[in-house]
This record gives structure tokens, C-alpha cells and sequence, in this order.
């Protein structure tokens, strides 16, 4: 029977899990390096320690019946520490060992038959001149792991910025990867559970801005013959994964082809429109995934629905205009509790509903124009 949910990680992902798995009744610990972490002021207890401190890993499984974890980028031998103690992690060490390396993921997709753009290994010149031979320019250059929101990445159109870009990853296992021509972005969320039970939830279309997700707009303005293809896609993979969790999959568009870009085995950014958009959010989907409960298909509960990201600017930590954008009936505003909103840092988002994905679009491009930072404390000590 499980009671409580361990989380590793303290970030908004996390503290909108521990919103919803507590209103399902379930108690929530978390594990983050800082304090007062989005998810750790949410959950009932909360570890600070480093995620490769094995004695607070053991704390944690000692405390919770089971473990997961909101962000990929946690070191692969704490939770392999988890499951030698005989603690249920879930996704599993073997899902986190795959997705948390470019290339071993991006092979893994293409062996279960879906697309993936050419890549190659580069730790070397060497290997940098055979990629380029096989691949050609421009291409993107990516750190194998570690990287998220477009940190350890270098698109290079010439073997100089190709070679720049080697000396600046200083040793760092590098994909050369080449670059898509995309014409849009999408992502979709899914949900397994132990049973084999697989649902999936309505296809994102997704803008980033310099490697940060700016907008989500859902559904996706696709044909429904490219949404069937996404769905078909998650499903094998979920499958040949054998993951028990949501999780994401990012996709190019190119032409009417898809492309897998990138495996998050969690939910994601682009997952957030499923709180007020769809029967059941990422969030429970994620619950009912580990918690052994069973998983029934989201139903979308509006026409249209797009997320904007409320990105820090650098320039003060007080967030102005929100009264002006909470005037539309069809906005809900959510905010992390981060104290400081360093410039492009994830601080918040909203999600406007609509008739269609364009009009939501419009509206939500409004209510963005309505936010800005303003720092409070140097106008009140003037
Ligand atoms: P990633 O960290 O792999 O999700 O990359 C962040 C963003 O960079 C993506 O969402 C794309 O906008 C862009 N990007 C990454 N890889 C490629 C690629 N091979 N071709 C074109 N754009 C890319």
C-alpha cells in the first residue's frame, strides 16, 4: 500500500506533483539541495541534501513506500542505491540510465523504429571530422548529458565554430547532431503504469525562445494523421522503455515527417495546460502511474488551451500586470515561490482557454504583454 511519495527534486514540476498528489490523499517528501524549494514548501517533509549524498538517498526511500523523481539530471548511482536497498523507484534506473544520455536515447528511439535526426558520437577531433563528413552543416552540437533549456549546446554552421564549440565543452562527451529544418515543434504527454496500461494525452505544439519553452499551444495545429503518428510513437516507446511514470517526447515537424528529439522521463513543461485543459493532469496521471492506480484516457475540457512561461528578466523579482491578466476569465495564473527571478529562469505560467488554438494564442499573447518584472524594494526605498 503506498502512502507516501518520495520526490527527488524541489522545482515547480515537483511542486505541482505534491499539489496533486496530496489533494489524492497521498503524503509527499522531497529531496533538494536548497531550501525553501518550490516543491519543498508544498510537501509534508523535505530533505536538503545533495543528490549524490547517499545517506539522505537511504533517508528518503526509508521514508516513502515509493520514489520518483522530477528532474533527469540526477546522479544515475543514487538511484541505483535506492533500488539495492530494495526501495521501488519509479521510472527505474533503467529508464533514467537511457534518457539521460543523448545518444543512448536517441539510439534506443531509432531501434524501436521511430525517426530520429543523423547524429554521432564526438569526444575528439577525430570524431568531430568523421561527423561532419557523415553529416555535414549546419548541425547542433549538444553535451551527451547534463543539459536543459538549450544549456550545453552550440549550433555550428563551419568546422571552426564546430572545433570552438569542442574546446569549449572542455572534455565533455559531445552528439553532433543535424540540425532539422523543422517547421514546428510537439511534444506529447503519456502515462504507463505496471500493468501495462498506457494512456496519452493531447499533442502540444510548443515555441521556444534561445533553447527555453516560450508558449505551448494545444492542441497541436497538426493534421490528425501526424497527431496518430505521435501518439503511435509514444506508445512504442513507453512500451519498449517498460516505463511506470508520465513522461514527455519532444518532436520536430518537418514536412510530414517526425523526428524524436528528446525523451523526459517526467513530466514537463509542456504537460502544464493538463491541469485545467484535460480530465485527469499530467500530475495524476504521474500518481496513478506509480501508485498502482488505474489510468483512464484525459479528455480534453476545452476547445483549445495555451501556456505561456513567466521567465525572470533579471531586473526585479516582483511580477506587475498580474491583476490586469487575471481579468480574463478564461486565465489561470500560476506562480513557483522562487524568491529571485534571475534573468530566463522559470518563474511562473499561465494558461489561457479558447474557442481555438489561434484565438488562445491571441489572447495569451496579450495577457504576456500585460507581465513585467519590477523591482518593488528599490521603489519603496526611494
Ligand atoms: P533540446 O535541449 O535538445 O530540447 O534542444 C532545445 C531546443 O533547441 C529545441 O527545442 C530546438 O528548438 C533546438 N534544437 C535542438 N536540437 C536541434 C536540431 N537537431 N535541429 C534543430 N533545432 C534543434
Amino acid at each position: 500500500m503506498i502512502r507516501t511519495i518520495g520526490i527527488l527534486g524541489g522545482g515547480q514540476l515537483g511542486r505541482m506533483l505534491t499539489l496533486e498528489a496530496k489533494r489524492m490523499g497521498y503524503r509527499v517528501v522531497t529531496l533538494e539541495p536548497s531550501t525553501d524549494s518550490p516543491a519543498g514548501q508544498i510537501a509534508d517533509e523535505q530533505l536538503v541534501a545533495a543528490y549524490d549524498d547517499l545517506r539522505f538517498i537511504g533517508e528518503l526511500g526509508a521514508r516513502s513506500d515509493v520514489v520518483t523523481y522530477e528532474f533527469e539530471n540526477i546522479p544515475l548511482a543514487s538511484v541505483q542505491a535506492l533500488e539495492a536497498d530494495r526501495r521501488l523507484v519509479r521510472p527505474s534506473s533503467a529508464v533514467l540510465r537511457i534518457t539521460q544520455e543523448r545518444l543512448l536515447e536517441k539510439q534506443f528511439v531509432r531501434d524501436c523504429g521511430v525517426a530520429t535526426a543523423e547524429f554521432a558520437p564526438v569526444r575528439s577531433a577525430e570524431e568531430l571530422d568523421a561527423a561532419i563528413a557523415r553529416i555535414g552543416f549546419p548541425a547542433v552540437l549538444k553535451t551527451t548529458m547534463g543539459g536543459y533549456d538549450g544549456k550545453g549546446q552550440w549550433l555550428v554552421r563551419d568546422r571552426d565554430a564546430a572545433l570552438a564549440a569542442l574546446s569549449e565543452a572542455r572534455g565533455r562527451a559531445l552528439i553532433y547532431e543535424q540540425f532539422v529544418p523543422f517547421d514546428k515543434e510537439l511534444s506529447i504527454i503519456c502515462a504507463r503504469n505496471a500493468r501495462g496500461e498506457i494512456v496519452t494525452f493531447p499533442v502540444a505544439e510548443n515555441q521556444h525562445d534561445r533553447g527555453v519553452l516560450a508558449t505551448s499551444i494545444v492542441p497541436a495545429r497538426v493534421s490528425d494523421e501526424i497527431a496518430q503518428q505521435v501518439r503511435e510513437s509514444a506508445e512504442t516507446i513507453a512500451r519498449a522503455l517498460d516505463i511506470v511514470g508520465a513522461f514527455a517526447i519532444e518532436f520536430f515537424l518537418a514536412g510530414d515527417r517526425i523526428l524524436v528529439n528528446e525523451i523526459a522521463p517526467r513530466v514537463h513543461n509542456t504537460g502544464h495546460y493538463s491541469l485545467e485543459a484535460t480530465t485527469i493532469s499530467q500530475y495524476e496521471a504521474h500518481v496513478r502511474a506509480i501508485c498502482d492506480l488505474p489510468l483512464v484516457p484525459p479528455r480534453m475540457l476545452a476547445a483549445a488551451i495555451v501556456m505561456v512561461n513567466i521567465l525572470g528578466a533579471g531586473e526585479g523579482d516582483d511580477l506587475d500586470g498580474t491583476a490586469d491578466l487575471l481579468r480574463d476569465p478564461d486565465v489561470t495564473l500560476h506562480i513557483y515561490g522562487k524568491a529571485h527571478a534571475a534573468l530566463r529562469r522559470k518563474m511562473g505560467h499561465f494558461t489561457v482557454l479558447g474557442a481555438t488554438p489561434d484565438e488562445a494564442l491571441s489572447k495569451a499573447e496579450r495577457g504576456r504583454a500585460l507581465l513585467r518584472w519590477i523591482d518593488n524594494r528599490a521603489m519603496t526605498s526611494r
